[in-house]
């Protein structure tokens, strides 16, 4: 932890130099001491040391100073840090005026010059103050910090992407803490910057306005370039699939890179509670067990990029990658894993309040602010399940809302038992949302009751959609072939009548899991007729390992 700062300010160089010397001598081990020899430059530092969170346990001022004196300075640097000791340099002949701002600038001593010697002059008094101020004393927090609005879309962005990359970070919402004393000074530090919302703030000082989860990503040191342009096996995606072929991979030595554009996890990582993965009897959170799947995977030498795939092609023996900042990957063999992203829900005002109390997924990281609030999940898999079971512990209610006239269809028993036994879940079948309505966030919904054909309008603080996914695969079009709605064809889909598919020119079948392009396969959700389940990305990721060894061993 960084020390707490003692300030001095005077403008006569030597009498600066002499206290700065005193108060290293005396106190630098265990405080930092900084001079500055003009009150307006020491006002600006300590703006920038707030914006740093930074502490600072004494300001110390010369009275006499042109332009501004030393009482006027340190009125002022209280609005900064209010709880730093506030000490005044004077002259004798300044006694008087200082025994008055004492009383009149809330200042809490003041030290005749010269001090000699400042073992009686000096450091008993201090001792005093410092002692008094280490009391009240907190340690402030030393990593990211990110401002910005509960229900700005681009917050949530940001909060999302850092809890779900496992960056800790301090959250401060500015109009929920509007009227503390701690996040009005920083914001008066920040001056005209603070407009820029959302803004992160960095330990080195540094800050990001308006930024965007890839500047993000590039500052905390998750990496954004490949150390080299080739790699044996490049994985485009980072859930279950790809996680689990990467440490397939790398254990049996191939040099793997796996790409994924938000979070290691996927939608796993979304997940509140797995209970029906093999060998986790009480379940575990999908946060969890994508942190040690990646952890696994870097163990074994996995280069893990935080990435968008745009692109892919086919040059002779080469697959190659285009990145979203325009870099290539080349590799030999290319594992397609990116799973399937939310279909939207199709209503008025769903997509203009997106972020801001219309979430697609789990919100994780929204869970504990839906404290004592009306909250709503759409949809009856298993994924809606586990959303109220987990919304349910912070919410007053949690409705779930189903267009059918139960879940027994769509989720499973156990979940279906937990939520019945939810006293503060309320499932409200033959529902569909008709429309969304709020000024800057979501406060009601309209619902359309199919069984009564009438709509009913409620308020609602939160809503969570969970009404199946799609894959993104438009990137991959005229290149390797799909189904009708978007999924990756592998193996014996790719018979048709017999025959293998235009363009394939190999004597051998496509591999199990391998796709039209000779060399590139797909794993998991993304995959036409998968098994959409951790379980089964993880078996299609780690299998398909061995076919890439059959492939590369002919290349
Ligand atoms: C909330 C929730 C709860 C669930 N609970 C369970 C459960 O309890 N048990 C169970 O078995 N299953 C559960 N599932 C289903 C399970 O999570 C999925 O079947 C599984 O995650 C699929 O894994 P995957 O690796 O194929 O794809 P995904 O998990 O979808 O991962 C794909 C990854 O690819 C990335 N990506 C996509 N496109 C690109 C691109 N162009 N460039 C770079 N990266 C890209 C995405 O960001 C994503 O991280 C749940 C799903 C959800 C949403």
């Amino acid at each position: 932890m960084p020390k707490p700062i003692l300030l001095s300010v005077d403008d006569d160089s030597d009498v600066l130099r002499a206290i700065e010397r005193d108060l290293r001598s005396q106190y630098g081990a265990e405080y930092r001491v900084i001079g500055s020899d003009s009150p307006e430059s020491a006002l600006d530092l300590l703006k920038q040391l707030k914006v740093r969170n930074d502490s600072v346990a004494l300001l110390l001022a010369d009275q006499r100073m042109p332009r501004m004196d030393g009482v006027e300075f340190l009125q002022q640097a209280m609005g900064i840090y209010p709880t730093a000791k506030r000490a005044l340099l004077t002259a004798y002949a300044d006694t008087n005026a200082a025994i008055s701002a004492i009383n009149e600038a809330s200042i809490n001593y003041f030290f005749l010059k010269p001090w000699d010697p400042p073992a009686e002059h000096l450091y008993p008094q201090l001792d005093d103050l410092l002692d008094d101020w280490q009391a009240s004393f907190r340690p402030t927090f030393r990593g990211i910090r990110l401002l910005g609005t509960r229900w700005s879309p681009r917050s949530y962005e940001l909060r999302d992407f850092l809890a779900r990359n496992r960056v800790p970070f301090q959250w401060i919402d500015v109009e929920q803490t509007a009227n503390d004393p701690e996040t009005k000074q920083l914001l008066e530090a920040l001056g005209p910057d603070a407009a820029e919302l959302p803004v992160v703030l960095f330990p080195d000082g540094t800050k990001l306005l308006e930024g965007a989860p890839a500047d993000v990503a590039q500052k905390v040191g998750l990496r954004t370039r490949a150390q080299t342009d080739f790699y044996q096996l490049a994985i485009v995606g980072g859930g279950p699939a790809g996680l689990a072929a990467a440490v397939y991979g790398a254990s049996e030595g191939l040099k793997t890179v796996m790409i994924e554009r938000e979070a290691p996890g996927g939608q796993a990582g979304m997940s509140s509670r797995i209970e029906n993965y093999l060998g986790f009897p009480t379940g575990l959170s999908g946060a969890d067990l994508a942190r040690r799947a990646v952890v696994q995977a870097q163990r074994f030498g996995v280069e893990i990029l935080s990435q968008e795939a745009v692109g892919a092609r086919a040059e002779g023996p080469y697959r190659i990658v285009k990145l979203a900042d325009g870099n290539e990957i080349s590799c030999h063999a290319l594992m397609i894993a990116t799973g399937v992203q939310w279909r939207r829900l199709e209503a008025p005002g769903i997509d203009r309040l997106q972020g801001a109390g219309i979430y697609y997924g789990g919100g994780a990281t929204e869970a504990l602010s839906c404290k004592g609030e009306i909250v709503y999940v759409v949809g009856g898999a298993n994924s809606a399940g586990q959303a109220a079971m987990n919304f349910a512990k912070y919410a007053e209610r949690v409705i779930i809302l189903v267009r059918g006239e139960s879940l027994s269809s769509t989720m499973s028993q156990y979940l279906i038992d937990q939520v019945k036994e939810t006293s503060n879940i309320q499932l409200w079948t033959h529902a569909g949302v008709a429309e969304a309505h709020g000024d800057s966030h979501l406060e009601e919904i309209s619902v359309l009751c199919s069984d009564t054909d009438k709509i009913e309008r409620v308020p609602a603080s939160a809503m969570f959609i969970f009404i199946g996914a799609l894959p993104q695969t438009e990137w991959l079009a005229n290149f390797t072939e799909r189904d009708e709605r978007g999924f990756l064809l592998t193996g014996p889909d790719l018979l048709r009548d017999g025959r293998h598919t235009k363009g394939w020119t190999l004597d051998r079948d496509p591999y199990l899991l391998e796709t039209n392009v000779p060399g590139i396969f797909a794993v998991g959700d993304v995959r036409h007729g998968s098994i959409k389940r951790v379980a089964s990305g993880v078996g299609e990721g780690s299998v398909a390992v061995q076919f890439i060894h059959q492939y590369l061993s002919k290349v």
